[in-house]
């Protein structure tokens, strides 16, 4: 299945939330979830009721596509937690939080997942001193992330830095933004994620 590649606004439309898809301008009143909203489209200012259906999957199809992840990895962490100890909604955001990707836009070496995702691929960063090209890959405690010397100066990264300012790093990771590199202290627990996601909703749609 194709990755999304349209407007990503749209999207935050859609889900009538903020999913920061768009680096810095998230931060603005250019933010375009604030300036029209309502859905997109011709009826999008029409309510609708929606069934108990519908509002389980807006909520699934919201973090989704906070996270970028396609439906089928999508499930495939809902059954890895599932399987876990614990409670299946909080381990299923957790492995999502500890996607790679993630972890490189919470330390703010990216200005957005999917910028994460691209410079992942594009090997620009070390997990424990080797390279690595694999964004959907699940950091442990102790993971160091570098950014390569050769990309040290890459514009890409200062800018980002500069963003992270806004929004902070979460207490799971410690930064050392001088030297771009980044470690995993602990594992992030559901509190540390403070965007409002109702993870209940998504467990009913999986369980049905
Ligand atoms: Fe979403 Fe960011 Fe666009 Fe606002 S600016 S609608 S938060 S992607």
């Amino acid at each position: 299945m194709a990755r999304y590649t349209g407007p990503k606004c749209r999207l935050c439309r859609r889900e009538g939330a903020k999913l920061f898809l768009k680096g810095d301008r998230c931060y603005t009143d250019k933010c375009a979830h604030e300036r029209r909203p309502y859905a997109p489209g011709q009826h999008g200012r029409i309510r609708k009721k929606m069934s108990d259906y519908a509002i389980q999957l807006r909520e699934k199809q919201k973090v989704r596509r906070m996270y970028g992840v396609l439906e089928e990895q999508f499930r495939d962490y809902f059954h890895r937690a599932d399987l876990s100890k614990g409670v299946t909604g909080a381990n299923l955001l957790m492995f999502l939080e500890r996607r790679l990707d993630n972890v490189i836009y919470r330390m703010g070496f990216a200005n957005s997942r999917d910028q994460a995702r691209q410079l992942v691929r594009h090997g620009i960063f070390l997990l424990n001193g080797r390279r690595v090209n694999v964004p959907s890959l699940l950091v442990r405690v102790g993971d160091e992330i570098t950014v390569r010397e050769k990309n040290k100066k890459s514009p890409v990264i200062a800018e980002a830095q500069q963003v992270i300012a806004r929004r902070g790093n979460p207490a799971w990771v410690e930064v050392d933004g001088e030297n771009l590199k980044g470690k995993v202290t602990t594992l992030p627990t559901r509190e540390d994620l403070q965007f409002p996601i109702n993870e209940q909703l998504i467990v009913e749609l999986y369980s049905k």
